[in-house]
């Protein structure tokens, strides 16, 4: 395990020195053994569960690794909150993989540091466990995300609402610079902060960026803004409404990171929020696009002092690329759903098309990875496409038609569809029996069946089907929390 920590370098404003506090009786839960062998770090720790424990719950640090605790803020449901920071989480080092790309290793639930405010510093068994399985979910779904290494539990109880199992979760992500990294330095003033932040994130993450002076800012927002883009269509193609899109949980990476209130969507609904504590709506599965550029809009005001002196002429520059979202992202979203319904071109016309769907589905209150499964083997199913036409009427035929009329071209659609749409995602109520079962049982078989499936999403493995349905009550009361 070769640990370095180049974040360091960028000096004290930017984190607390902080140790991870003990924990009684760290006990390995989960390892992610792929993930390991990638960061290169199973052959150091040669299958050694109490080493993996003592490193992994924060009790022992490994050699080369420094512990921080990151200073950011961010606005939260719309209000600035001008000190977060990890409260709960320290950062222990960087890792190259087998292609020499680096990532941050975090534990999360390692106690508290400086940015606590009110908190504990801990983390809860099910939460833990809910962030390793959504986010292995979503890596093998193919959307950028951070992934979990490990849960170890930590013998001593957290008091959330009731006394409940404590755990630290180990997140490995390409870096923790988020949105609000910037809003920290940009609020305080502190522009010698902000440029080398700048100049960080863009060696990190966008080494294609030209770094002359006058337009690094510039373009670093542009590829942001194009990974933000990309991530939240992402999203959108497999159903994830990821609940608490503040500006502290937004990675300028284009990772998905912070998977406390997430949850996928079941019958297609833009409306749909599972969130307990957002009670507008603000972070439901359609609004995700405007949130974005809500998002990029407050970064774009952390660069304004590093694009130039003068304010009007700054924000002249940034405008158009903001102006500019709307258009990008609709472009993106309905070549998304064209790969959907296996159509490889997409002209304005087939928009009014896309969009007619999404109306039926609403208003049919149709399941929305149930449909689109449907939709690709009804292309090879008679009896099917019977039945998708009760449903969909006129609108069927006509797809059909699009799909193409030759047997090669319909193909070409099903292999396209195949790619894009998953047969299994993590439904919530599967989620919520697999953590039920792990806490009550202390061990992780639920969680391994249920992963052996999510971990294989487009192609029907021996126990697909186990986890395909829909639940009973359309998730009408289903609602997830913080975690915190
Ligand atoms: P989140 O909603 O998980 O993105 O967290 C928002 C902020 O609250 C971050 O600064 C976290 O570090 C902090 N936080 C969340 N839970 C805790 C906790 N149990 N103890 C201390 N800080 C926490
Ligand atoms: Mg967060």
């Amino acid at each position: 395990m070769k640990f370095s920590n180049s974040y360091i370098h960028l000096g004290d404003a930017f984190y607390q020195r902080v140790l991870p506090t003990s924990v009684p009786k760290p006990e390995l839960l989960f390892w992610n053994d792929k993930l390991a062998e990638n960061l290169q770090i199973n052959e150091s720790l040669q299958n050694n569960a109490v080493l993996k424990a003592q490193f992994f719950s924060g009790n022992q640090l490994p050699a080369g690794a420094e512990s921080i605790a990151l200073a950011y803020c961010g606005h939260q449901f719309g209000h600035l909150s001008p000190q977060l920071g990890d409260g709960r989480a320290h950062l222990i080092g960087e890792v190259l993989d087998q292609k020499n790309h680096r990532f941050d290793i975090q534990l999360k639930g390692s106690g508290p540091t400086a940015f606590s405010r009110q908190g504990d510093g801990r983390c809860a068994l099910g939460p833990a466990i809910r962030e390793y399985i959504m986010s292995e979910a979503m890596y093998f779904l193919a959307v950028p995300t951070s992934r979990c290494l490990a849960v170890v539990t930590t013998g001593e109880p957290v008091s959330r609402e009731t006394l409940k199992p404590g755990a630290v979760v180990t997140r490995v992500a390409s870096s923790h610079i988020r949105v609000g990294t910037f809003q920290y330095f940009a609020i305080r003033n502190d522009i010698a902060s902000l440029t080398a932040l700048l100049d960080y994130a863009i060696n990190r993450h966008y080494p294609e960026i030209n770094i002359a002076p006058e337009n690094k800012a510039v373009q670093f927002l542009e590829v942001v803004i194009a990974k933000q883009i990309a991530l939240v269509v992402e999203w959108m193609r497999v159903g994830f409404i990821h609940g608490v899109m503040n500006t502290d949980n937004v990675a300028i990476s284009g990772e998905t990171i912070d998977f406390g209130p997430c949850a996928m969507i079941g019958i297609y609904d833009p409306h749909t929020v599972y969130s307990s504590i957002d009670t507008k709506g603000r972070y439901a599965f359609g609004n995700q696009p405007n949130i974005t550029l809500w998002n990029m809009t407050r970064l774009a005001e952390c660069l304004l002092p590093l694009i130039s002196n003068d304010e009007k002429a700054a924000i002249a520059i940034v405008e158009p690329l903001l102006m500019q979202f709307s258009q990008q992202f609709e472009h993106a979203y309905f070549k998304m759903l064209a790969n959907k319904l296996g159509l490889t071109e997409i002209a304005p016309s087939d928009q009014i098309f896309i969009a007619e769907l999404l109306e039926i589905m609403k208003n049919k209150r149709l399941d929305y990875t149930q449909l689109f499964t449907d939709l690709t083997q009804s292309l090879d199913d008679d009896n099917l496409a019977h039945k998708l036409k009760d449903k969909l009427g006129d609108w069927y035929d006509r797809w059909k038609v699009y799909s193409g009329d030759s047997q090669e071209n319909i193909n070409i659609a099903k292999a396209l569809m195949q790619t894009n749409n998953p047969i299994v995602i993590p439904r919530n109520h599967h989620v919520e029996k697999v953590l039920k079962a792990c806490e009550e049982t202390g061990n992780t078989q639920a969680a391994d069946d249920f992963l052996t499936v999510l971990r294989s999403p487009y192609n029907e493995i021996a126990n697909t089907i186990h986890y395909q349905d829909v639940p009973m009550d359309d998730d009408r009361n289903y609602c997830t929390f913080c975690g915190t």
